[in-house]
């Protein structure tokens, strides 16, 4: 059985194309866009951009811990997150995470890669609970979910785990291959934390032995270079700065993902472009935590490609991610149109992003196109930022005016998730979710 769409603007890889009818299989692959007439399903269709990074649980954080705290930075941030993250229990992880996946859903996000570190039991016992807890909630709030189930064994580059990591932490390879391996039913990809949780040595033996699991195809994704103390320890313990470190122990390639990249240097990203691998860019979490700005700019510019990512969750809305990843190169370089094209910002950055999402995910996502999956967002037609527009120059007005609110309809697999911010079947979930949260601060 087939679905048909018809929407009166398209934006496809080609451009934007008027007046389309898009046909979409059982398994929610986009079979043909066809030219259609007559009554449309809604006005301006865009690809749902994928969230190429996500710590669902960190959703519950949002808005704590504002006072300040002495010396207060990623660090002391990062002491709250630890006492917030060994009192959440499976239950609180499908709630938090159902939550989190509904406000993507609502913001623009329609796939996520969900960096999963919160592993074991909340006594620090090994089981599959947490793994399947986030499985269940991206099923109960229909966001296609990749998981990357993180491997984390140091507290800090030649420093053993502490004690409020022991949820994070696996002893050896072969307990989280048998991890990977109780979590059927999922796409999956791999997770070293950082080189500050993995050391180099072991870094190359976890990438051979999960080649036999992956068949080399899955995803790869590390936090990199995030913090200006992780490049000086990194250089102290190792003589080289991180991205360099991790280029002298692996070949890296497009399956490859660096998370942050923040301070990287010009001769890192040299390495980043020949070889190939993603930078993910988290911008609104990057500004919370006060991390610093990454050179998107000249990365961009010399071909190399970017991701998008939502990662604490303090604030979910694609487009806002979008807006602060071109507002802080603007801020950076006192320029304007920093990541635009001749045709302007906001076409060329939304596929910009879900072109690198898809290849983060290594799934089918991110474009409207024959062979993808009809993940969409629906953009309303009298929607304020856009107003007086025509069709050429609406995006730059999303991205530079827009917010979720001025999403109509979401749509995941070519079925409507969401209507006007409203989800079917996820009445309660706001409710648990305050629950938890108020217990849990
Ligand atoms: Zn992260």
């Amino acid at each position: 059985m087939h679905t048909r769409l018809t929407f009166k603007y398209v934006l496809t890889p080609e451009g934007l194309r008027g007046n389309q009818t898009l046909v979409i299989n059982a398994a929610g692959i986009i079979e043909t866009l066809q030219p259609a007439g007559g009554k449309t399903d809604g006005f301006f269709a865009i690809p749902g951009l994928p969230n190429a990074h996500s710590h669902a649980f960190q959703r519950a954080l949002s808005g704590f811990g504002e006072t300040p705290r002495g010396e207060d930075s990623f660090w002391s941030w990062r002491e709250a997150m630890y006492r917030l993250a060994n009192r959440v229990t499976p239950e609180d992880m499908f709630i938090i995470a159902r939550e989190a996946f509904l406000e993507m859903l609502r913001g623009g996000f329609t796939s996520v890669a969900e960096f999963h570190y919160l592993h074991h039991m909340p006594d620090g016992g090994a089981g599959p609970e947490m793994g399947q807890a986030v499985i269940e909630a991206a099923r109960a709030a229909g966001i296609h979910l990749v998981l990357l189930p993180v491997f984390y064994q140091t507290g800090g580059f030649n420093t053993p785990a502490r004690d409020e990591q022991r949820r994070f932490v696996h002893h050896n390879i072969e307990d989280y291959c048998r991890l990977l391996q109780t979590l059927p039913g999922v796409k999956l990809g791999i997770a070293p934390h950082s080189l500050r949780a993995v050391p180099p040595r072991v870094l190359a033996q976890l990438v051979q032995a999960v080649a036999s699991l992956s068949g080399g195809k899955w995803p790869m994704h590390i936090h990199i270079s995030e913090q200006r103390r992780e490049v000086e320890e990194c250089r102290a313990a190792f003589g080289a700065t991180p991205i360099e470190l991790l280029a002298r122990t692996l070949e890296l390639g497009p399956h490859w993902n660096l998370v942050h990249a923040t301070h990287a240097t010009d001769a890192e990203l040299q390495t980043v472009l020949k070889q190939d691998a993603t930078i993910v860019l988290c911008p609104i979490t990057e500004a919370y935590l006060g991390d610093g700005l990454f050179a998107a700019s000249e990365f961009v510019s010399q071909g190399g490609r970017i991701a998008v990512g939502s990662d604490s969750n303090c604030r979910i809305d694609a487009v806002e991610e979008l807006r602060w990843l071109e507002y802080g190169q603007r801020l950076r370089l006192q320029q304007r149109a920093r990541l635009t094209t001749a045709a302007g910002l906001g076409a060329s950055l939304w596929q910009r992003a879900c072109g690198g999402g898809a290849a983060a995910l290594a799934e089918p996502v991110g474009a409207i196109a024959p062979g993808r999956r009809a993940d969409l967002l629906v953009l309303d037609e009298q929607a304020s930022p856009w107003l007086g527009h025509d069709a050429a120059t609406l995006l730059d007005a999303f991205i530079i005016g827009g917010s979720r609110h001025d999403i109509g309809a979401v749509y995941v697999g070519g079925r409507r998730r969401v209507d006007h911010g409203a989800v079917s079947g996820a009445e309660d979930s706001a409710n648990k979710f305050a629950q938890v949260v108020a217990r849990l601060n």
